[in-house]
């Protein structure tokens, strides 16, 4: 079997061995083996991009215009493909991967059009005959770190407002996925930029995330995963003088007040809480729903439930693919555990299943009777897991929903425009919803959170335009 190579400087390189990329759904079905970066390799991608960077931050934008859309409009084109790909190698569904291809070609249609939107101001001066001009200028070399659960989306809106400000980038995505990234990156390298604009490094996060976030040579650090390595990352970055932007995870409470559509509040659950296997920084893990409708909703949900078909992620008719793997299968069964022991009710679920081929496959689980002290209520899961908080009204509702460390996304099912109004003033984070599942958002809009979720500039639209240039005020008397 041939390996995947990183791509530096314009060149596709082998490195220190190969990492091998399974299926989830089928742990004897190898998607791969992709090489990994050593060090030295991320030494000479940064060196490379910084060598780019003086031509590519001038670069005509009608250049930048067509590189992205034609990016974009590859992806688009291959997405029946890239999306199999895609939930061969991380397990989620076979819609569910086509999806989320098909939002990182519009992503890339999207900072297509940002690169000619660019704009600055210009301002009088306090000072007679003088002007000020205020401009937009690209940040530099980026490093980009993304997580393995949305391995084309996540890259995609990191890389395309990069390059669309005139950026150099240098991508490491997470070891579990490396499939969906390298194809990613080979549609680039054929997009038509100049070699070290932009570079891959498949690797670990130790080592190559580690030079990332320390050479001299990267201006910013984008990242995207879980709560510990984002803070690491973010203190080693601040340390070295690099802008920083971070996306954590979440702890998603999903409120039902009593005047809910019990069909909506439902589907909102399973939807939010479930699809992806629950793999979603955006899931619902915590239900809070006030005693008016607690009984007939926990009812309604534990009946849906029991028709959802866990399968291989390819399988027609899956409803909810395996976990990621082996080692999110141990955490989703800890909790499982920690929960009963905590004296939460298993109200549904949470058994470790076998189909046709052999995977990790764990039906989804709901825990009724839990307090939102409980840690399966604090911590994030990241699986198929969620937990009932009763709650007696509105009021004690939005505490309990705000009484976390995280902020991503709060949702509430009412239809009460006074509620729902207050829910939106009051949630306690970066997006909130209304009669819709916390998860699934919009690729034109910001995206990001509040308290221990996210850190720095937002993500997505025309906020992406933050992190991703720098500032420059220049005076001028003609
Ligand atoms: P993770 O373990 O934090 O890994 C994320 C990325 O960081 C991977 O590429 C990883 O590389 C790399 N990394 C690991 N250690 C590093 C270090 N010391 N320095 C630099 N980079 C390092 O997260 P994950 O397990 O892939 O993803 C799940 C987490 O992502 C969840 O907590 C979820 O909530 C979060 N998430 C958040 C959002 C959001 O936007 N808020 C979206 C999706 C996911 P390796 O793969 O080689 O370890
Ligand atoms: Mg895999």
């Amino acid at each position: 079997m041939t390996a995947y190579r990183n791509y530096v400087g314009g060149e596709w390189i082998g490195g220190e061995g190969v990492s091998t990329n399974i299926n989830p759904s089928d742990t004897s079905d190898v998607i791969g083996e992709y090489v990994q970066a050593s060090r030295d390799d991320a030494h000479t991608a940064v060196a490379a991009a910084r060598a780019a960077l003086p031509n590519w931050r001038l670069s005509p934008i009608q250049q930048r215009f067509d590189i992205l859309d034609r990016i974009g409009a590859e992806i688009l084109a291959r997405k029946e493909e890239l999306g199999r790909l895609l939930s061969r190698e991380e397990g989620k569904t076979l819609p569910e991967g086509v999806a989320e291809v098909a939002r990182a070609g519009m992503i890339f249609k999207f900072f297509a059009g940002e690169a000619l939107r660019n704009s600055g101001e210009r301002l009088a001066s306090v000072r007679p005959g003088v002007s000020v001009e205020v401009l937009r200028e690209p940040v530099g070399v980026v490093g980009i770190v993304s997580p393995w659960n949305f391995p084309v989306a996540i890259p995609a809106w990191k890389i395309a407002p990069a390059l669309a400000f005139g950026n150099c980038v240098v991508f490491k995505p997470a070891s579990l996925a490396p499939g969906s990234a390298w194809a990613l990156a080979e549609i680039i390298s054929r997009a038509g930029m100049p070699e070290g604009v932009f570079n891959l490094l498949m690797g670990s996060g130790g080592a190559i995330g580690d030079v990332l976030t320390g050479a001299d040579g990267v201006d910013a650090v984008t990242f995207t995963g879980s709560d510990v390595v984002g803070r690491g990352i973010a203190a080693r970055a601040v340390t070295t003088g690099k802008k920083v932007q971070l996306e954590m995870g979440g702890k998603n409470p999903l409120v039902v007040l009593e005047d809910a559509d019990l069909e909506t509040a439902v589907n909102c659950a399973i939807q939010g809480a479930f699809y992806s296997t629950g793999q979603r920084c955006t899931a619902s893990s915590r239900l809070i729903v006030t005693g008016g409708i607690h009984d007939r909703f926990v009812e309604a949900l534990c009946r849906r439930m029991r028709e959802l078909t866990v399968d291989h992620a390819l399988a027609p008719g899956a409803d909810i693919g395996p976990v990621v793997s082996q080692e999110q299968l141990d955490q989703d069964l800890a909790y499982l555990d920690l929960g009963k022991e905590e004296g939460a009710h298993l109200a549904f679920g949470g058994e470790r299943v076998e189909r046709k081929t052999r995977g990790f496959y764990l039906t989804p689980a709901l825990f009724t009777g839990t307090h939102n002290a409980m840690r399966i209520n604090r911590d994030e899961i990241f699986g198929p897991i969620a937990a009932v908080i009763r709650v007696q009204g509105y009021d004690e509702a939005l505490e309990t929903a705000n009484d976390t460390h995280f902020g991503l996304v709060a949702g509430i099912v009412t239809r009460s425009l006074k509620y729902a109004d207050d829910f939106k003033k009051k949630a306690a984070a970066g997006m909130v919803m209304v009669n819709l599942p916390t998860a699934g958002v919009d690729y034109h809009v910001p995206f990001g959170g509040s308290k221990g979720s996210s850190y720095g500039a937002r993500e997505q639209g025309s906020y992406a335009r933050e992190f991703y240039t720098t500032v420059k005020t220049a005076y001028t008397l003609p």
